[in-house]
């Protein structure tokens, strides 16, 4: 019995994925074929694409956005939970890593519901906002450059309705959050947001150990 959160063995890690993991034929298929690519620890573990799909059921949410879309897995996930008749928005800069995403969103036949928007998010997230997707939202994931984690949320808090949540991926990034040593941009990006959010007062939040660390924000 533990009352603070364990630190996972290897063992008790694939224990959580015996019991508990469902993972479609695709989404297993999206995750081989991106474990191959020199970049593939920027995908999230598939235990957190459960994870948000179920956040994406219990919010009811029908209207989704990401920033940092790479190879698809999350919108992938996203688009097979929360249903055919839901919108998923995505944000990310590279046309190959995307390639792979739009290769297996056609296959799963959610394309029609995907939006891909190339480019700096931050440019994607002004223009939503000037073109009426204020308070649209339900859930947005965050989960690109971690230098713009604050302007994203900050985007996002407008772009995402009351109620709606806004989850933020690697706010633990590695442990390096929690070691003084390091103060490289990226690690510097996340604590301060990391900071905001703890007394932000438009918000409820929980940092939940998951995968890499996911911050959820519900958004008053
Ligand atoms: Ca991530």
């Amino acid at each position: 019995m533990s009352n603070r959160t364990l630190n996972l063995t290897d063992d008790l890690y694939d224990y959580i994925l015996d019991v508990s993991l469902r993972e479609s034929d695709i989404l297993a298929e999206l995750r081989e074929e991106t474990s191959h690519h020199t970049m593939s620890m920027m995908q999230i573990s598939p235990e957190q694409g459960q994870f948000m799909s179920l956040l994406g059921e219990l919010t009811g949410s029908k209207r989704y956005l990401e920033v940092g879309t790479f190879t698809g897995y999350s919108s992938l996930a996203m688009a097979l939970s929360i249903g055919s008749d839901a919108e998923i928005v995505c944000c990310d800069v590279s046309e190959e890593y995307t390639a792979i995403a739009r290769k297996y969103w056609e296959r799963a036949g959610v394309t029609n519901q995907v939006t891909l928007h190339l480019g700096h998010a931050t440019e994607t997230l002004d223009m939503l906002l000037s073109t009426d997707h204020g308070n649209h939202f339900d859930m947005m994931f965050i989960d690109a450059d971690k230098a713009n984690y604050g302007a994203y949320f900050d985007l996002g808090l407008q772009l995402v309705r009351s109620g709606g949540l806004i989850a933020v991926d690697n706010v633990l990034w590695s442990g390096a959050v929690a070691d003084p040593e390091v103060d490289d941009e990226d690690t510097t990006a996340i604590r301060a947001l990391n900071a905001r959010l703890h007394h932000d007062e438009r918000i409820s939040l929980s940092l939940v150990p998951i995968g890499d660390g996911l911050t959820l924000i519900r958004k008053k």
